[in-house]
């Protein structure tokens, strides 16, 4: 039986993106050899990382003052090296915290330099993208968390920056058409809407490199990853492969197309959510996000019962993040509208059980 799959990350890939994945485990571009066995510095594997920053450029849209990074280390650990490549110690930098990986990045940065919280939806657990405040213009950078994978909350506007605005998006990167160039650094661990885990893609204005003063260590320089080439050291060259073979779905669906069938998705869901007596999404309807749709049963001592149902009708990865409970279903690009309808005919099934 075909699984439907909601898992939030890592997450669900292109079929086409599996099978080509597994078959270069045995042979590597005709080289008779598997990915996993050869050098990171054959012409082979550079074709494959050159080819991966072109192609995340050209879907992005931005030119040659920006440089692509393929980093380890998680988009976590993005957290302290934008700080650490960017803030001096005596400068400020803004952050607006909409969820757990929003207040992770701010903790890091407070190692750093002075941060400023320029508004928070922590009071409302979250449930809103923050609006209206102020951007100081003398701040160094605003950072923002473009979706909210665990509560599931997505800004659909952006805030009018004056100075360089900083973005995570790795749960929605490449979901949506977008003027990626408003942005001055973007980055997205791979493993939810670009590839497998393992890989962080940092797409950043050269204009922002060897900007901080302090000494740190040559590894986490971004300046040094750009001269290397994103190899300074070995690579993880499965992950990143996985990520080209991604990227190349990506620009053959379209970003325009991609999001006509994420909007869809969502607004089945969502209006499934709205309609069924049994359940209710708490997030604000503005700043719903079309990834990752947050719900619970409005009685939950039904939630292993639902779970269950989801279960027998073979759609998995239901179940909400540790922190927050409830359901989450995550509606990555490579997700298909079938899943959705899926998921909708159980949730019926279960308001006509237990409504
Ligand atoms: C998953 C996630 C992270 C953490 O990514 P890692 O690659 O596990 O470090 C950070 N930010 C957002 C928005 C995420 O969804």
């Amino acid at each position: 039986m075909k699984k439907h799959n909601f898992y939030a990350g890592p997450a669900i890939l292109p079929k086409e993106v599996i099978e080509e994945a597994a078959a270069s485990l045995h042979d590597f571009m005709g080289m008779g050899l598997s990915l996993l066995e050869i050098s990171h510095r054959t012409k082979q594997f550079e074709s494959v990382v050159a080819e991966v920053e072109q192609l995340v450029k050209e879907l992005m849209a931005i030119g040659d003052d920006y440089t692509v990074l393929l980093l380890s280390g998680g988009a976590s650990s993005q957290f302290f090296m934008i700080p650490m490549n960017i803030l001096n110690e005596n400068e400020t930098a803004c952050y607006i915290n909409t969820g757990v990986w929003a207040s992770g990045a701010i903790k890091e940065a407070r190692n750093f330099g002075n941060v400023q919280v320029l508004a928070s939806s922590e009071d409302d657990k979250f449930r809103h993208i923050p609006k209206n405040y102020e951007i100081p213009k003398e701040a160094v950078y605003l950072h923002i968390t473009s979706n909210n994978t665990i509560y599931g909350s997505q800004y659909h506007n952006w805030p009018d920056s004056p100075i360089p605005l900083i973005c995570d998006m790795s749960s929605d990167i490449f979901s949506r058409q977008l003027d990626f160039s408003k942005f001055s650094l973007i980055y997205a661990g791979a493993q939810k809407n670009m590839g497998a885990a393992g890989v962080t893609a940092v797409v950043i204005k050269k204009s922002l490199l060897n900007r901080a003063k302090r000494k740190f260590p040559t590894i986490l320089n971004y300046a040094v990853q750009m001269d290397k080439e994103s190899m300074y050291n070995t690579p993880p060259v499965f992950p990143i492969y996985v990520t080209l073979l991604t990227l190349r779905w990506i620009k053959a669906q379209g970003l325009a197309t991609l999001e006509a069938r994420n909007r869809k998705k969502a607004e089945t869901l969502y209006a499934e959510i709205d309609r069924n007596a049994c359940f209710t999404a708490p997030v604000n309807h503005e700043d719903r996000s079309w990834m990752n749709v947050v719900f619970t049963a409005k009685n939950p001592d039904h939630d292993a019962d639902f779970l269950e149902l989801c279960k027998q009708g073979a759609c998995v990865g239901l179940a909400g993040h540790r922190s927050v409970g409830g359901f989450r279903a995550s509606l990555y690009n490579a997700l298909g509208q079938e899943s959705v309808d899926v998921l909708v005919e159980i949730m019926k099934e279960f308001e006509q059980k237990y409504a």
